[in-house]
């Protein structure tokens, strides 16, 4: 196969790649039979990775909008437990496709309502990804405590523990391939699984070798519950379970202790950030810049579109520098690259993905191509990209494959998964 060479970016200059791959940065000679895409008045970056999301929300957006989590999550549980696995699959195509025109080559999706255990749901998710055409990182989420004994999800939405670790071996056996999909073992939050749950699942993925997430320390709440039941705080409770080590990473991340944070640091446990979706349910601020000078790897991430509204990983890289130095009333708190870092290198290693999140020789290629005529001007573009407007990329490529072009992705019309998945959502709300 010939390689292709994308020239006359403003930023970083020529990239070449070959099977999947980059071989090339900088001023390239021209070879025979290259294939040549060149570009005008556009910036390249690597493709953003997106840490955390739940694809399902996208059928339940504007809903609760002035709770906290708790009173958010009990107002929505009833409503996903109605979910189809058909409903899951257009969420999913929608809620990929939406990312992937924000720049996003990687998604995380954090799954673990499943509902009568029917567990196919991981299989819709897989096959919209594949759709969609972007790297997926496809949990085995799970709750296996219910409101009878002390957890907060509704005991008709649990599942018993062995079904989830047996659907979990199934699941891996399926689709883990490490390459264009990857699983990852996730039970859902310290105030929706047993302790038993969380043990057997992080033997079950250092059996297989695969990564562990979970959500930790959002709220006041769930540190609260935690305190309550157990007598410590959620990340120290976490660490007697096994759940520390640079096969980890949490969603959120918001209220942890100095000590905490510095034993994150010590065992390479990562932190997904999500700025907004933590704005909306005013669950607090992430110290980033803390986490950051501890080595905690720190990557961004969506989080459900029912707590975020927006559903694309570009306008996170705005908010988190925003929140930073909001938090910390300090106007370098985070700079523009810093925050591209998060949404890419950041993100990376939060997910073991070591060939990805880097414009470099040997990474993916996987990158996004964003049109910036407005940016002529502007002396420093990447600041230029991420203070500046909203965008959507010009093109996308994953693996070297093109699927988004001129703004439009090459493997389904969005706007006809949004006509479907619009249908489907009116579903849920009708009470006849
Ligand atoms: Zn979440």
């Amino acid at each position: 196969m010939s390689r292709t060479v994308i020239r006359g970016a403003r930023y970083p200059g020529d990239i070449a790649f070959e099977d999947g791959v980059i071989t090339e940065i900088g001023s390239i000679d021209r070879k025979d039979g290259d294939l040549e895409i060149r570009y005008n008045d556009a910036i390249v970056t690597p493709g953003l990775i997106n840490t955390h999301h739940h694809l399902y929300q996208w059928m339940t957006r504007g809903v609760a909008t002035g709770c906290n989590l708790f009173d958010w999550l009990q107002t929505l549980y009833p409503v996903w437990k109605k979910m189809s696995v058909d409903d899951v699959h257009s969420a999913a195509l929608v809620g990929l496709g939406e990312l992937a025109l924000s720049g996003c080559t990687t998604a995380f999706d954090h799954h673990y309502v499943v509902p009568d255990g029917d567990d196919s749901v991981f299989d819709a998710i897989v096959d919209a990804a594949k759709l969609v055409g972007i790297r997926i990182f496809l949990s085995r989420g799970s709750m296996d405590l219910g409101e009878a004994d002390g957890g907060l999800p509704p005991d008709n939405l649990i599942e018993e523990r062995d079904s989830i670790l047996t659907s979990t071996e199934r699941i891996i056996s399926a689709h883990h391939d490490g390459d264009m999909v990857s699983v990852v073992v996730a039970p859902c939050s310290p105030f929706s699984v047993t302790e038993g749950l969380m043990t057997e699942s992080a033997d079950l993925a250092r059996k297989h070798g695969l990564r562990l997430h979970t959500h930790l320390c959002e709220t006041i709440d769930e540190q609260e519950h935690c305190i309550e039941r157990f007598g410590k705080r959620p990340a120290e409770q976490l660490s007697d379970w096994g759940w520390t080590g640079d096969d980890v990473w949490f969603a959120h991340g918001i209220h942890f202790s100095e000590t905490e944070i510095a034993l994150l640091g010590k065992e390479g446990t990562g932190v997904a950030h999500c700025p907004s979706s933590n704005a909306r349910l005013a669950a607090g601020m992430c110290p980033v810049s803390d986490l950051l000078h501890a080595n905690v790897p720190v990557g961004l991430g969506v989080d459900g579109v029912a707590s975020n509204e927006v559903g694309g990983l570009f306008p996170e890289l705005r908010q988190a520098l925003y929140t930073a130095r909001l938090r910390e009333m300090r106007p370098d708190a985070l700079m523009p690259k810093d925050v591209l870092n998060l949404g890419t290198s950041g993100g990376a290693q939060c997910l073991g993905a070591s060939k990805s999140g880097k414009l470099a020789v040997g990474f993916n290629a996987d990158f996004a191509v964003w049109s910036t005529p407005d940016l002529a001007g502007v002396q420093d573009p990447i600041s230029g990209l991420i203070l500046g407007p909203d965008r959507k990329v010009l093109d996308l490529f994953v693996g070297g494959k093109q699927v988004a072009k001129d703004g439009e992705l090459l493997g389904l019309s969005l706007a006809d998964a949004h006509r479907t998945l619009s249908k489907r959502s009116a579903r849920l709300w009708d009470h006849n």
